[in-house]
């Protein structure tokens, strides 16, 4: 029986990140992933780097750039002539990133010394894994530590049968062969909104129907409006309070049956995308001795150190609680492995940024002024537009705010809400300012770059008391 120091199952963002460390720090380890690739062939980076961040914004940006070539280019004085969209060449771009990056695994993995094993994984009780591969026989390994990540899978409901061709999850709404002239998508959360724009920008007609009655509800409530405004502007048919009563693929195209507060409905869509979460993935994961728990949700139920109730066995990622979020998973990942080596690192979960990357794109870290309030706390909040800051203009990115919240006793910075261009790239001054709980006076007193978008950040820290100096302030000093 081969002996590991540590097993890793799964070679998502949390598996690979906590293979890779365990390798760095002498331990010595596999990594087993049952993961096959477009091309057939196994593939490591889970949904990651396969079907989830790193093709969704591919395409993404790639769409974002299409659209403004389309429609924003004459604004700016560049003559283009008629733009088009080859879909195969743009599917193929971003099946060759994607190759890239999970090879770009594989070389990690083969650098720091880590053993790939292509194959199911599954835990037996003692510390023992049950390994069987792709081809050949099943083997029995065992080790010293066992990580846990097998990472999560699409929702499906039962009025939206999918079928894999018409009726489809995220991960065939990334190789459409052809602009759908009508797409619908179930669930106007984060998968339904970028799924939803790229198509809508490269020219599919696109209605969401969400089940809830208020749009974003995790996001700060003012984004949350601005953002619907926009991407109505936008042409996204964003229909809130729905309840879908079944989907049928038929020769015209699929029907979707819907209620709301109205009545009856039905649209027809040449796609359908069903959008409405995922689920932590533990389907043959755990022999029935294994001694590792499943909660009332579906998450293998860990300690806020990553620890499952059978020592020396950890579970990481999306298949514990938390955010389902890539960078959740890595930092959970490495910070298992070093507290193995016997280090001391911890997640600090009040710290996990959040972005939907539309355009402009939403990007959030700690808690809402909403959800503040709403447990009693007393704040004091600045917010900045983007139309009131020099390098969005100069970009023609003037749609956006950026919002500071912070505690009105102590001043210390609770939440930092930006929907803007970048936002994704402006929100991690704000984890860093968090990180080191900096008040806003300590993010109004550090410099920034001119003409950047991180100064509309700078401004709503210094707007929390008053201080603006490129707005005139409602709070006065
Ligand atoms: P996964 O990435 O799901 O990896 C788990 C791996 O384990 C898989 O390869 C699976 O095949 C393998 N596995 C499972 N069970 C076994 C077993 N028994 N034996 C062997 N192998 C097994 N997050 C972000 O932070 N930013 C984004 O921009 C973002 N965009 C996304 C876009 C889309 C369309 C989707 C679907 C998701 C997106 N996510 C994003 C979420 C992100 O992909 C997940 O949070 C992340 O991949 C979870 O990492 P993980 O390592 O826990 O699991
Ligand atoms: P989500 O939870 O973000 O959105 C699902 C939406 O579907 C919700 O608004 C929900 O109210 C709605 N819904 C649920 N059931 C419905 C029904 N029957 N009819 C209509 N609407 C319904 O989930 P998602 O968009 O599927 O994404 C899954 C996970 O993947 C998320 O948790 C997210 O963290 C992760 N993800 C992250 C990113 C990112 O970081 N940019 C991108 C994509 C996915």
């Amino acid at each position: 029986m081969d002996n590991y120091d540590l097993i890793v199952i799964g070679a998502g963002p949390a598996g690979y990140a906590a293979a890779i460390r365990g390798a760095q720090l002498g331990l010595k380890t596999a990594c087993i992933d049952k993961s096959v690739g477009k091309n057939g062939k196994p593939t490591l980076g889970g949904t990651c780097l396969n079907w989830g961040c790193i093709p969704s914004k591919t395409l993404l940006d790639v769409s974002h750039k299409y659209a403004e070539a389309k429609e924003r280019f004459a604004g700016f004085g560049i003559e283009v002539g008629d733009v088009a969209v080859d879909v195969p060449r743009m599917i193929a771009n971003k099946d060759a990133v994607v190759a890239q990056l999970t090879g770009g695994i594989g070389a990690l993995f083969k650098g720091n010394g880590v053993t790939a094993l292509a194959g199911h994984g599954q835990l037996l009780s003692r510390k023992r894994v049950l390994f069987t591969p792709h081809e050949g026989e099943p083997a029995t390994l065992s080790a010293e530590h066992v990580v846990l990540a097998p990472g999560s899978i699409p929702v499906e409901i039962p009025p939206a049968p999918q079928d894999g061709a018409r009726i489809v999850d995220s991960t065939g709404a990334l190789e459409f062969d052809a602009v759908p002239p009508r797409l619908g998508v179930i669930g106007a959360g984060v998968i339904g909104l970028e799924l939803g724009s790229v198509w809508g920008r490269l020219g599919s007609n696109v209605v969401l129907l969400e089940a809830l009655d208020e749009f974003l509800p995790m996001a700060d409530a003012r984004i949350g409006r601005e953002a619907l405004r926009e991407f109505g502007r936008q042409g996204l048919d964003i229909r809130l309070g729905t309840r879908v009563m079944g989907a049928e693929a038929l020769d015209g195209g699929v029907q979707v049956a819907y209620q709301d507060k109205n009545g009856d409905h039905s649209v027809t869509v040449d796609k359908l995308i069903v959008a409405v979460g995922r689920r932590p993935f533990t389907d043959g994961l755990l022999a029935p001795d294994s001694g590792v728990h499943i909660d009332e949700r579906g998450f293998l139920y860990v300690d806020d150190l990553c620890a499952t109730e059978v020592p020396d066995v950890y579970a990481i990622g999306d298949v514990v609680r938390g955010p389902m979020l890539a960078h959740k998973g890595m930092e959970e990942g490495v910070m298992v492995v070093e507290r193995i080596a016997g280090h001391k690192p911890v997640v600090n979960y009040d710290c996990v940024p959040s972005v939907i990357y539309t355009h402009p794109e939403i990007a959030w870290v700690g808690k809402t002024e909403q959800e503040l309030k709403a447990s009693g706390e007393e704040v004091k909040v600045g917010a900045f537009p983007y139309a009131a800051t020099g390098r969005a203009l100069a970009a023609g990115e003037k749609t956006g705010i950026a919002k500071v919240v912070a505690d009105a006793e102590t001043d210390r910075v609770l939440g930092v809400h930006i929907f803007g261009a970048q936002a994704s790239e402006l929100v991690a001054q704000a984890v860093v300012a968090m990180e080191f709980a900096a008040t806003a006076e300590d993010l109004a007193l550090t410099m920034c770059a001119h003409p950047t978008l991180a100064e509309a950040v700078h401004e709503a820290s210094l707007a929390v008391s008053g201080n603006a100096i490129h707005m005139v302030n409602r709070r006065k000093r």
